[in-house]
């Protein structure tokens, strides 16, 4: 989409701090970190929300599921433990129209979130 914030970052028209990337996913550092490790892993393709995810995006997760893994190995939390946030719409807070899925660690994480 055009007009999308991390389409432009996926197409490298807005600068990201990008820690991974593969055929499907790029994952890049969140610009207002909550933790110490907080990025951010969203499909190349424009999926508007989590709530547009059908069957046949079973390929796509996999994969996003697999840079997820990627990058708390490479972020040093995998081991210590680590929370996937995926916010989808008004009521929870999503702000960017365009999947993200929040890869937090680094700290103890409270619970229930907010
Ligand atoms: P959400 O509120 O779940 O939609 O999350 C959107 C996230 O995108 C927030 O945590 C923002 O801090 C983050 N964000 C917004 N713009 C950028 C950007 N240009 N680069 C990196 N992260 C961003
Ligand atoms: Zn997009």
């Amino acid at each position: 989409m055009s007009d999308c914030l991390f389409c432009k970052i996926v197409a490298g028209q807005i600068p990201a701090t990008k820690v991974r990337e593969d055929e499907h996913t790029v994952a890049f550092r969140d610009i207002n970190a909550q933790a110490p490790t907080h990025v951010l892993v969203i499909p190349k393709r424009h999926v508007p929300a989590f709530g547009a995810l059908t069957a046949e995006d079973g390929p796509l997760l996999a994969h996003m599921a697999n840079a997820v893994n990627a990058v708390a190995e490479a972020e040093g939390v995998a081991g210590t433990g680590f929370r996937v946030v995926c916010n989808n719409g008004a009521h929870a807070g999503q702000t960017v129209d365009h999947m993200h899925w929040h890869v937090l660690g680094g700290r103890n994480l409270g619970w229930p979130p907010g």
